[in-house]
This record gives C-alpha cells, sequence and structure tokens, in this order.
C-alpha cells in the first residue's frame, strides 16, 4: 500500500492485462454483521479486507463475538444470535456509514429489548453524516437513543443498560431520499425482535434501490424472507430467526471494478494484450453498481461479461458524451465524471444529491479537480456537468482527495491525458478504505514509454549515507529503490567466491575483464526487499563489509563489467518511478533523470560515521584505519578512467556534515516536489515500453 504523502503518476499511455478484485466493501460488512446476528458458525470467504471492514469486524469483536482467521483466508464467525453477550461497549467505527447505521439499529433494538448500553462514534466526518432519520424511526418504535453530539448526527448512545418496551404494532416509517443505508439498517435489525409481522414504510422516493436489493438478497441467505410491496413498503414476516447458510462468498466489489472498466475504455491496448480482464465479477452480480457497465457501453466501452469475469476493450474514441441518470449508481458514477474529461461533449450526471453526504460532498470534490486539471464543470444541488479537456489544455495537478478513496482511485485515471502530463494524488493511502492496493493494482495494469517513467539520481563518496538517503526517500515517494552499488560488490563477491583474483594487476588481463563481465551478466542475484541472495546463498551481511566495498571498487573500474551490469539496471526503471543510487547513475545510466543530488560530507565525518555504524554491529575497527580506507577509496574512485567518482553537472549538491537524515531526506524531497511534475519532451518511440 502507499503510504506515501503524495503520489505522482507519470503520463501514461496503454493498459492491458488482468486484475483480481478485492471483495464488495456492501456485501462484506452486511455479511458481517449477519454472521454476527446468526445462530451457528459462518465461514466468510474473499472478504474484503479494508478499513471499513476492520472497524466492523473489532465492533463485533468488542460485543462478544469469536471471530478465527483460519490459514486459508477466510473467516470463521461463531453467531451470537439475537443475543447480547456484552451489555456495554464503546464502539468506534471511523468512516463507515455501512458499519454506523447497521450497528445503530441493531444495537437499539436488542439493548431495547435485553437492557444494555453503547456508544457508537466515528472520525469527525462521521460526526457530520446524518443519522437522524433512522433515529427517529428507531424512537418510534421506543429505543432509547441519545446524540452526544449534534442532532442528527453521531456519536450516539443507545439503550439506557434497562430493557425497555418496543412499539412494533404500528409501520415503522423512515425516510428513503437521503441515505438507503436507514432503510437497510432497519431490515438488517427488525428480524431480531420480530414477534410478528413488522412492518416498514418508506417515505419520500427510494434512492440507491440497488443497494436494498442487495440487503434483501443477503437476507434471504441467512433465513430471512422479506415481502416486498414495490419500493415504498417491507414486510418482514412473524418468527424470522436469522441462520448461518455455513458458508458464504462475497463478490469483487462492483465499485472497485469500475475503475479498471473506464482504464480498458480510455486506454489503447498494450503491445501484445488485448484490454483488461477483471475476475470475480461476473454481469449476473447482485451489487447495483454492476450497472456502471451500461454506462460505460454508452459511452463507448467493449465489454464482454463471462462466468466471474469482464473483458474490457476501447472502442469508440474519443468517447461519447452522455446525460445519465445515476441515481442507481450513485458510488461508480463518480468514474463517469473522470471518463468524461475524454468524451466528444459536455457530460451530466443527474439525480445524485447523495454525493453531498458521502464521504466528502464529492459534487464539490470532483468538480473542484476537475476544474484544476482544467476542465469546465457546472453543478447544482444534484447534478454535475463536466466538459471535455481537449489536448493542449490539461495542467499538472495535486489532487485533493478529501480522505475519500473514490476520488484517489478515480483521478489515476487522468494520467492518460493527450498532453503528457502527469498527476499528483495527495494522500493516497485514503484507498484503504476499500481497496488497500488498488496503486499496485494500477500499476501492474499500465504501462508508458520509459522516458516518462521519473528517476531520481543519488551519488556520492562511500560512506556519504547515499544508501540511506535514497532507501528513505524511495519509501516516502512509493518508488523502486536501486541500490547499484551492491550489483558492484556482488560481482566482487562472487568472483572471490569462485576463487578468481580481484586486483587490479589481474583485472587488466582483457580474459580475466571478460570472464568476470561474462558473470555480471548472468548474475544469480535474487533481491527479497531488503536481504539479498547469491546463488541460493543469504549474501546481505557479506555485501556490506569493508572487503566487499574495496572488492566492489576494484571490479566496478572494468569497463566490460559496467556494460555488462547496464541491462539490469535500465530494467528497473518501473512504474511508478525509481530512486537510483550510485556512481554513474546520473551521467551513465539515466542521463534524463528528473533530479540529481551528489550527497557530501567531510571525509572525517564519513570516517566518523562508519566507525559508528561497525561499532554497532559489534564489529571493532579504528578511525585512523577507517580514514585512511576511506581516502584510498575516494582517490581511486576519483582518478579511475570508468565512471569516476564526480557530481553530473546537472546535480543538485547537498553537503549533510551537519544534517541528521531527516533533514537530508526533506530537503531532497523538496527539491523533488518542484521538479517532479513538470510534462516531458514528447516520448522517443523506438523506446521500448515498461
Ligand atoms: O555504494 P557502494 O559503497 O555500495 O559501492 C561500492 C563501490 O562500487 C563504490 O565505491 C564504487 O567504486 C562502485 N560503484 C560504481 N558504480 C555504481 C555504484 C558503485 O562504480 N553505480
Amino acid at each position: 500500500m502507499f503510504k506515501t504523502e503524495f503520489l505522482d503518476i507519470p503520463a501514461l499511455s496503454h493498459a492491458g492485462g488482468s486484475i483480481r478484485l478485492p471483495g464488495s466493501k456492501s456485501i462484506s460488512n452486511r455479511v458481517l454483521l449477519l454472521a454476527a446476528l446468526s445462530e451457528g458458525q459462518t465461514q466468510v470467504v474473499d472478504l474484503l479486507d479494508s478499513e471499513d471492514t476492520q472497524v466492523m469486524l473489532q465492533a463485533l469483536r468488542q460485543l462478544g463475538c469469536a471471530i478465527d482467521m483460519p490459514t486459508d483466508g477466510s473467516l470463521i464467525i461463531q453467531g451470537l444470535g439475537a443475543q447480547l453477550s456484552v451489555r456495554q461497549a464503546n464502539l468506534f467505527l471511523g468512516n463507515a456509514g455501512t458499519a454506523m447505521r447497521p450497528l445503530t439499529a441493531a444495537l437499539a433494538l436488542l439493548s431495547a429489548e435485553l437492557g444494555g448500553q453503547f456508544t457508537l462514534s466515528g472520525v469527525p466526518r462521521m460526526h457530520e453524516r446524518p443519522i437522524g432519520d433512522l433515529v427517529d424511526g428507531l424512537l418510534t418504535l421506543g429505543c432509547p437513543i441519545r446524540y452526544l453530539g449534534q442532532t442528527g448526527f453521531p456519536p450516539l448512545q443507545v439503550g439506557t443498560g434497562e430493557p425497555t418496551r418496543l412499539q412494533l404494532d404500528a409501520p415503522i416509517r423512515v425516510r428513503g431520499d437521503v441515505s438507503s443505508q436507514f432503510l437497510t439498517a432497519l431490515l438488517l435489525a427488525l428480524p431480531l425482535v420480530s414477534r410478528r409481522d413488522t412492518v416498514i414504510e418508506v417515505v419520500g422516493e427510494l434512492i440507491s434501490k440497488p443497494y436494498i436489493d442487495i440487503t434483501l438478497n443477503l437476507l434471504e441467505r441467512f433465513g430471512v424472507v422479506v415481502k416486498r410491496d414495490g419500493w415504498s413498503r417491507f414486510t418482514i414476516p412473524a418468527g424470522s430467526r436469522y441462520r448461518s447458510p455455513g458458508r458464504i462468498h462475497v463478490e469483487g466489489d462492483a465499485s472497485s471494478a469500475s475503475y479498471f472498466i473506464a482504464l480498458g475504455a480510455i486506454a489503447p491496448p498494450s503491445p501484445g494484450q488485448s484490454g483488461i480482464t477483471i475476475e470475480g465479477l461476473g454481469l449476473a452480480s447482485i451489487q447495483g453498481d454492476i450497472r456502471f457497465v451500461e454506462a460505460a457501453r454508452q459511452m463507448g466501452a467493449q465489454i464482454r461479461g463471462e462466468d466471474n469475469r469482464l473483458h474490457i476493450t476501447r472502442g469508440q474514441w474519443p468517447l461519447k458524451a452522455i446525460d445519465l441518470d445515476c441515481n442507481h449508481i450513485p458510488d461508480a458514477a463518480m468514474t463517469l465524471a473522470v471518463m468524461a474529461l475524454y468524451a466528444d461533449g459536455p457530460c451530466t450526471l443527474r439525480n445524485i444529491a447523495s454525493w453531498r453526504v458521502k464521504e466528502t460532498d464529492r459534487i464539490e470534490a470532483m468538480a473542484h479537480e476537475c476544474r484544476q486539471l482544467g476542465a469546465q464543470v457546472e453543478s447544482g444541488p444534484d447534478w454535475i456537468r463536466i466538459h471535455p479537456l481537449p489536448m493542449g489544455q490539461w495542467r499538472a495537478a495535486h489532487i485533493h482527495t478529501y480522505d475519500d478513496h473514490r476520488v484517489a482511485m478515480c483521478f489515476s485515471l487522468t494520467a492518460f491525458n493527450p498532453d503528457g502530463v502527469g498527476v499528483r494524488i495527495l494522500d493516497p493511502q485514503c484507498v484503504a478504505k476499500t481497496f488497500p492496493d488498488y496503486f499496485e493494482a494500477f500499476f501492474a495494469c499500465v504501462s508508458t514509454d520509459v522516458a516518462h517513467i521519473p528517476v531520481l539520481c543519488i551519488d556520492g563518496p562511500t560512506a556519504s549515507g547515499k544508501g540511506t538517503l535514497a532507501s528513505e526517500v524511495a519509501q516516502r515517494l512509493g518508488y523502486h529503490l536501486l541500490d547499484s552499488g551492491a550489483l558492484y560488490r556482488l560481482v566482487g563477491l562472487a568472483a572471490e567466491r569462485a576463487g578468481w583474483s580481484t586486483e587490479e594487476s589481474d583485472l587488466r588481463d582483457p580474459a580475466q575483464a571478460q570472464r568476470l563481465a561474462d558473470m555480471a551478466q548472468h548474475l544469480p542475484v535474487r533481491f527479497d526487499g531488503e536481504r539479498i541472495w547469491l546463488d541460493g546463498q543469504e549474501v546481505s551481511d557479506a555485501l556490506r563489509t569493508e572487503n566487499a566495498g574495496m572488492a566492489a571498487s576494484r571490479v566496478s573500474a572494468v569497463p566490460s563489467v559496467r556494460q555488462a551490469l547496464m541491462r539490469l539496471q535500465l530494467d528497473m526503471r518501473r512504474l511508478p518511478g525509481l530512486v537510483a543510487d550510485g556512481r554513474d547513475m546520473g551521467t551513465v545510466v539515466f542521463p534524463d533523470a528528473k533530479l540529481k543530488v551528489f550527497l557530501t560530507a567531510s571525509a572525517e565525518q564519513r570516517a566518523q560515521r562508519r566507525l559508528k555504524q561497525l561499532i554497532s554491529k559489534g564489529i571493532s575497527a579504528n578511525i585512523d584505519d577507517l580514514l585512511a580506507d576511506l581516502r584510498a577509496r575516494d582517490a581511486r574512485d576519483t582518478q579511475r578512467s570508468a565512471a569516476p567518482l564526480k557530481a553530473a553537472e546537472d546535480a543538485l549538491t547537498l553537503d549533510n556534515s551537519n544534517l541528521n537524515i531527516e533533514a537530508s531526506v526533506n530537503r531532497v524531497l523538496d527539491w523533488w516536489r518542484r521538479s517532479a511534475l513538470a510534462p516531458k519532451a514528447p516520448p522517443n518511440a523506438s523506446r521500448s515500453q515498461v
């Protein structure tokens, strides 16, 4: 997962391949609650693992529900039945509406029936999301509920600790035009107290009906069949009881699928591939957002449905403009707003008032961020109109994500703009709400000309701290890391292990140099995070010794060895970007790097740092010897003819003699922030795709 402050997505050109979707959020949280309220044990397969399901699981555990995680990735839930095994708890539900609303209803009814008292709270945004209509419905049933903050909004206290009388004889009225989750909450909770037929009447036009379908469908899987008269009256039969279906499978998330459907509709297929395949979701899905497929087809996407799989290719281009009532696909419709930027005319999305009360005011958010890219946008209380952005008018933008996963995912699609400008997504970790590995999945499907993939080079003399700096900067940017020194150290070590001399005099022999270069080209190396394996043996520590460093310095002076390692290094330039640490990174291997940093410090400082490092590893060392070694290495590295130690002409020098690592990292990130998003010259067509 990208836990970085921002994620720069460079301009992209193609997409292709296959993606397995995470489980549906709506199904996951309903299934968890139903399993907990059922009699018997339920095995849940392919549950979504995200923030919203984590808060639900945590709440259920606090309520005394036993949840096991066997090694096969499934979850085993021991149902509580319509009972309270814990009578008091404070539940924190993050920003998960799918946890807050149904838990409020279920705990209010159970507390009234059995005597319990619970508080339910969330993040500040959750305390701005309305719940008054649901609370009103529960109050008329006789459930004691108190607002702990502002009236009409969480946090709430339900129950008094003592049983109270419920009045279930009159129909329960609930508004349907603010959030369908209020009705879902009542439908999920009322079977817990169904001594008699219980009737729910919906007041006002019910929005987001497909979510009610999911609820009814899942209630049936758990043994409760609700009678529905149109969309305004629902009857829960007397004597309803939740019974575990034993095992239940969670479909892939149809809203998450929308980004990959849009990707297939927007991006030309990668060479040798025929579009995007989505695994884990078919056209027969019970999720309402599957109807995003119809909207995407209307805009020109070619979509084929197979059993539990969708296949998408680009059809009409530019996309066709639409004017669509999106009430049936409120979440996935956000993706249409971004597709609209690539359309042949303005697109209008209507009947989306619910956007205003979601994770953020989504109408405002989408309008503001599309405008940042250069688009013209109009909006009203329940609609938005986005005009397409023609070539030449796209601007590099810093996209605010408002702690809203869907905003972050939607705007990744803007990297296919015809102007070759990159996009910066702020706080990309907000995708954790429903799709923690979204960007990894996205980067696995997209490609671009290598020239677009940003590289940041860091070089400097030995012990300047460039390795630590490079690895920290790579982490903060979410980029790949190339420790080129490790490659030369590996060649030196492999040579010595093979019994070959790496003395300078021997390396001058062309046959010996060639033998070394051949080995370097086929180095049997495996990188596994921080650990490195050579020929099946772990060499992570052996590589960091002074001895290995000296050998690296000698073998790296052989031009044919440098040439042999070239391909390996170029191949590391992958999306979303690369931090490359080492000698000739900015001068020879990646001369077009966006930023080159030459890190330096006095020889005395560097010797002191090396001494501390060795002592911390329990290795004894002497400062005078270290200083002498360091100077000898500096001299050889500076004077040699192959890739001598010197700053690239366009490098920025950072003397870190008096800076700690955090300060150095921040300086480099500051430079990067300024340089990274500038559009590149049109890429050279002959370069390979990555
Ligand atoms: O950076 P590190 O100390 O691991 O590198 C070991 C040696 O490998 C350096 O002193 C340098 O001589 C050589 N090297 C090189 N080109 C690189 C990286 C390292 O010549 N790109």
